[in-house]
């Protein structure tokens, strides 16, 4: 099975890279600037037994692949990014049917600092202010900038935008940006940030279809994935999110920690000996509910779990949410709606049910069979405060940033030569 072909269409190109997995969407882009999925995958494991899958819009699988894992020398070694991108963008040409015509490239980056407020083509210059900002995100950044460098290599002349995660939180008031620390450490950017914006923003731009007195209003959106933060929303705006300097902070997470006392850090190395590298596997790797259930870091396989470990693992999880919850209503001053979104939030009735029992105080009334049947209205007609299902697609967020800056150069240029 090949990508539909036929006339020959402009489609533009999502990549979101992350430290072992490339994951792309493919979309058409019509006469009338409407977007349309074609196919979307990842090749996942990158650097061990690596595995690419691709599928259409309808879900039907268009392509499947397995690499064999890490095996001594002479034989080539695991599949990495570089030949991830190879393996795609050949993958693409052989079955397009001759027919899909590149036009960009837009790349999910997790870092834009305090100066990128909206996504941006990439530029030389871009790039390199992008790399000075890899210590505030070293799991994430390099991985994002080595897939536009790459594509640079491969593709050369295909224009390639960034859209940052963080760039959504920009307009929070700066007292929530804030961290109690000496300006001269805030100057060097130590401060909250905020992640997930990519896909809060889908959320707002959906949030009046579904809701127009929350998306006037004061809604908490719950991004509940593998990473996971929540966002408040004042009009469809960020002013507070779970997520602060790295994407460390918050809440549990499959992996990652979330929030802990400074102290704790202090502890480890001065008590327990141990090195920055070993704190970091430690926060993002080893913690969360993987760390507490010591069983799995995915909510799925805990939630069929009757280990006591895996319980404890998902009241945690939804106890810290609860908490979170409190101070990002107080942020907001009150609450008209709460929004689930990401894996969890979409798919988990009961832990939805769970986080909606705890913000019962915030006037949340639990809709027991819609939540069961996914909504996407959750609660009852009479609830004080709404609660929503609504999934969401940072690529197409993407995927619509790209157009709308390729476009804007088009018109550019069409002006300039206008009036040349
Ligand atoms: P990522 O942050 O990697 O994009 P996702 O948004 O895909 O993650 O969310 C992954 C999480 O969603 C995993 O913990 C997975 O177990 C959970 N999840 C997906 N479907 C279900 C389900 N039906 N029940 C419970 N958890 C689910």
């Amino acid at each position: 099975m090949s990508l539909p072909h036929g006339s020959s269409h402009d489609a533009l190109l999502v990549l979101n890279a992350g430290s072992s997995s490339l994951k792309f969407s493919v979309y058409r882009v019509d006469a009338d600037e409407q977007l349309h999925l074609l196919a979307s995958g990842g090749i996942e494991e990158l650097g061990a037994a690596a595995h690419f899958w691709a599928k259409n819009s309808r879900g039907e699988l268009l392509g499947e692949q397995r690499w064999p894992g890490r095996a001594p020398a002479p034989a080539p070694g695991p599949l990495g990014h570089s030949g991830a991108i190879d393996f795609l963008t050949e993958w693409l040409r052989e079955h397009n049917g001759g027919g899909m015509r590149l036009i960009g490239v837009g790349h999910r980056v997790v870092h834009g600092g305090l100066s990128h407020s909206a996504p941006e083509l990439v530029t030389p210059e871009l790039l390199s202010y992008l790399q000075s900002l890899v210590p505030l995100a070293p799991l994430h950044q390099p991985h994002n900038l080595l897939a536009i460098r790459l594509i640079a290599q491969r593709l050369p002349g295909l224009p390639q935008v960034a859209c940052f995660d963080t760039a959504f939180h920009r307009t929070a008031p700066g007292v929530s940006q804030a961290f109690a620390l000496p300006p001269t450490i805030t100057a060097k950017g130590v401060r909250r940030y905020g992640f997930h914006g990519l896909s809060y923003e889908y959320i707002a731009r959906a949030l009046p279809d579904y809701d127009a007195q929350a998306a006037a209003g004061r809604t908490v959106v719950l991004h509940l994935g593998n990473g996971a933060s929540m966002c408040a929303m004042q009009a469809c705006k960020s002013v507070a999110s779970s997520m602060g300097f790295t994407a460390v902070d918050g809440l549990v997470m499959g992996s990652r920690c979330g929030s802990l006392d400074p102290g704790v850090l202090l502890y480890l190395m001065d008590e327990l000996k141990m090195d920055a590298r070993a704190v970091e596997r430690l926060l993002y790797k080893e913690s969360g509910l993987l760390g507490v259930s010591g069983i799995s870091s995915d909510m799925r396989a805990l939630s069929e779990s009757q280990d006591p470990r895996a319980i404890e693992a998902i009241e945690l999880f939804v106890y810290r949410i609860g908490r979170e919850l409190g101070s990002l209503a107080a942020a907001l001053g009150g609450l008209d709606a709460i929004v689930f979104t990401a894996g969890i939030g979409e798919h988990s009735a009961p832990v939805r049910a769970a986080i909606c029992r705890a913000a019962a105080w915030l006037g949340v009334e639990l809709d027991e069979a819609a939540n069961l049947a996914g909504g996407p209205r959750i609660s009852t007609t009479g609830s004080r405060c709404a609660a929503w299902v609504i999934p969401t697609n940072e690529e197409l967020t993407i995927a619509r940033h790209c157009l709308a800056l390729l476009s804007q150069q088009e018109e550019g240029t069409r002006h300039e030569q206008q009036h040349a």
